[in-house]
């Protein structure tokens, strides 16, 4: 079964590929550095072994245990290629023959029917970046689909550093910003998008919302994503959040705006 196919993304991206893309030989910029970090299969134009690089290996060690252990899954073993360029413009070019429609995007998780892939170049504070495309990864391996703007927003959610998930995240600044403005979260318009173009800041902010309040929040709530997430992975039809939100926790819009209240 798939998922509707998202697209484009502001941050990243996660489209399906039908068939394995061709490898073709890297010509330009070799890879100077490849390792195996738990499922992550490393390969690098820049060499990985000073600081800055065992810090990153040290995230791809986590990440995987994050997830499941946040989530509740258990994610395959299935391994996940992450590409990792020494600038934007090798990222580009490499892509421009394999991935051309996500060339132009800052980062890139494709899912190929072989394995994912993740494409990252190095800029200030692209782990971020890594983080954000290997979670898609991550969560492709382990639901036979997830909805777009849940896998926006636990990507949005594991994208910084563990210690910063709860409370580090920027995006709670702007939710308190946008509650002085009426903020309407709605999630059965999150859920209406099917395609990465449709999703604009604020959508991938909503959605890092619902994540966080759905993790953070009432046990109740909680309880509800894990019986969705559950029913996805089995093949059970899932249906809408909204709608077992709506039945099952009372007064659950207002839930959430007292989770971000009690936040400041
Ligand atoms: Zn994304």
């Amino acid at each position: 079964m798939q998922p509707p196919v998202p697209s484009l993304s502001l941050c990243g991206m996660a489209i399906a590929i039908c068939g394995a893309l061709a490898e073709t030989p890297y010509a330009r910029g070799e890879w100077v550095d490849q390792r195996t970090v738990d499922v992550f299969e490393i390969r690098a134009e820049f060499p990985l072994d000073d600081e800055a690089g065992q810090s990153l290996l040290g995230e791809f060690r986590r990440l995987r245990s994050d997830v499941e252990s946040t989530l509740g899954i258990e994610a395959t073993d299935d391994p996940i290629e992450v590409n990792l360029f020494a600038n934007r413009r090798n990222y580009q070019k490499y892509l421009s023959v394999r991935v051309p429609e996500g060339a132009s995007r800052v980062a890139l998780f494709v899912k190929g029917s072989d394995r994912g892939r993740v494409y990252v170049y190095r800029h200030q504070g692209y782990e971020v970046d890594v983080r954000h495309e290997c979670t898609h990864a991550l969560l492709h391996n382990s639901f036979p689909y997830v909805p777009l703007w849940l896998d926006e927003g636990f990507a949005e959610y594991f994208e910084v550093p563990a210690p910063q998930r709860a409370t580090g995240h920027s995006h709670l600044g702007s939710v308190h910003r946008a509650m002085f403005l009426r903020w309407d979260p709605s999630l059965s318009k999150l859920e209406s998008r099917h395609d990465l173009n449709e999703m604009s800041g604020s959508d991938y902010r909503d959605s890092w919302a619902w994540v966080h309040y759905l993790l953070h929040g009432p046990i109740e709530s909680r309880q509800v994503l894990s019986n969705y997430l559950y029913d996805i992975r089995i093949g059970n039809p899932a249906g809408m959040l909204s709608e077992r939100l709506a039945q099952e926790v009372p007064g659950v819009r207002s839930q959430m705006t007292r989770h971000f209240q009690n936040l400041k």
